[in-house]
């Protein structure tokens, strides 16, 4: 358990932290601001749930994905839907892309969470990312992407790419399989969507699964090198 003080516990700290410094370096983001999860679909249900329920004190309960999200997103929006939130799902073209204007379109003064996803599962289309969180960011809306077809495989700078949350899994890039992790920008209003201890940065409560994440952390090391070179 990384959270206790015997020796056998610092070890595992010690794995926590060099994991985390692997995959922070393989997003060129801040090991402070990845969050490990159980799983891909626990990322997105972090990022969409967190943010939702982190922004509604302030009255802005509309989500926006598109409609051919992995069922990760799309389910959770269905279930949000139930409740508080409206939601749109933006079409996509014959090529499988968002069109920008559709995203300019449907975002609304409610609207607090855009999700469109980094290259779909399917037809492997690559979103314009950036051009569309540039449009959320105009009209003061998070940015969410589902990165898990892509991560690993395709050089990803989350602060290039202009966005506000990352979505990983570990066994798309030769990782074990139960493991995920969510990039929170710095500063990114988010809850919690389990209630517990004070693990990630109270961002994710419960032990850190300390074998899977260190998995993923090699993982993300040996991509970058093979990404980029040592
Ligand atoms: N998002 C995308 C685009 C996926 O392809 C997958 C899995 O195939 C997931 C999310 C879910 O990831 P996980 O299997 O780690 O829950």
């Amino acid at each position: 358990n990384p959270s206790s003080i015997y020796t056998l516990g610092q070890e595992a700290r010690k794995a926590l932290d060099e994991a985390r410094e692997s995959v922070a370096s393989s997003l060129q983001c801040r090991p402070s601001e990845i969050v490990f999860t159980g799983s891909g679909t626990e990322a997105d249900n972090l990022a969409i749930r967190g943010v939702a329920e982190a922004l509604l004190p302030t009255t802005r309960p509309h989500l926006i994905a598109s409609a051919i999200e992995h069922e990760a997103v799309l389910n959770t929006l269905k279930a949000l839907s139930k409740r508080e939130w409206t939601t749109t799902l933006l079409p996509v073209g014959c090529s499988g892309t968002v069109d920008p204007t559709d995203l300019e379109a449907s975002i609304t003064k409610e609207t607090t969470l855009v999700s469109v996803m980094h290259a779909n599962n399917e037809i492997g289309t690559v979103q314009p990312v950036t051009e569309l969180a540039t449009i959320a960011h105009s009209h003061g809306v998070l940015f969410h992407t589902d990165a898990v077809q892509t991560a690993g495989k395709y050089p990803i700078d989350v602060n290039a790419l202009g966005i506000d949350l990352l979505s990983i899994s570990g066994h798309k890039f030769n990782g074990p399989k139960g493991v995920g992790a969510l990039w929170i920008r710095r500063g990114a209003r988010l809850v919690s969507n389990l209630t517990g201890g004070g693990q990630e940065r109270n961002r994710r409560a419960g032990t850190e699964n300390i074998p899977a994440i260190a998995g993923l952390g090699i993982a993300a090391r040996l991509a970058e090198t093979k990404l980029h070179g040592e």
